[in-house]
């Protein structure tokens, strides 16, 4: 009695590898992986907050500076330069954060995915202690230092 299965000799109907399974799993467990995900998703919510708020501020100074308004100019060549840094600066903090905010995102779908916590240099896990240090690192210690090592 085996002649069970009457598939077509092109096996089309057949899967090689079930899909369900990630390459790399995941070091973590469920339950960890849950409060990273919630420790992300409120760093994200906090990090965007913060991103408008100074975006806001910034956009506002530049729109300020474009529209020539003479009495608000600065006079002292001192004075404009430092305006002009101080704005540098905040744009640089916006930068550092949509960068973070990135990390996040790519974080979260690596949650999805089920790969949260394994290098995607080397693909082997990341040290629980760097993952509690930084929940969105995507590199292990090693291959963060040959990546910064070498650009
Ligand atoms: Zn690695």
């Amino acid at each position: 009695m085996k002649k069970e299965s009457k598939k077509p000799a092109n096996g089309k109907d057949r899967k090689p590898e079930p899909a369900e399974k990630p390459a790399v799993k995941s070091p973590f467990s469920k339950p960890e992986v849950e409060s990273f995900r919630l420790w992300l998703i409120a760093r994200r919510s906090a990090l965007s907050g913060n991103v408008t708020k100074m975006e806001d501020e910034a956009l506002r100074r530049s729109r300020q500076d474009a529209s020539g308004d003479l009495s608000s100019m600065p006079i002292h060549m001192a004075d404009m330069g430092s305006d002009t840094f101080e704005q540098d600066f905040t744009l640089g903090l916006i930068e550092n954060e949509e960068q973070e905010l990135g990390a996040i995102e790519d974080a979260m779908e690596r949650i999805e995915e089920g790969t949260f916590g394994v290098c995607e240099e080397c693909s082997k896990p990341i040290p629980k202690e760097r993952m509690k240090a930084i929940p969105h690192a995507a590199l292990c210690l090693e291959c963060k230092k040959k990546e910064e090592g070498e650009g």
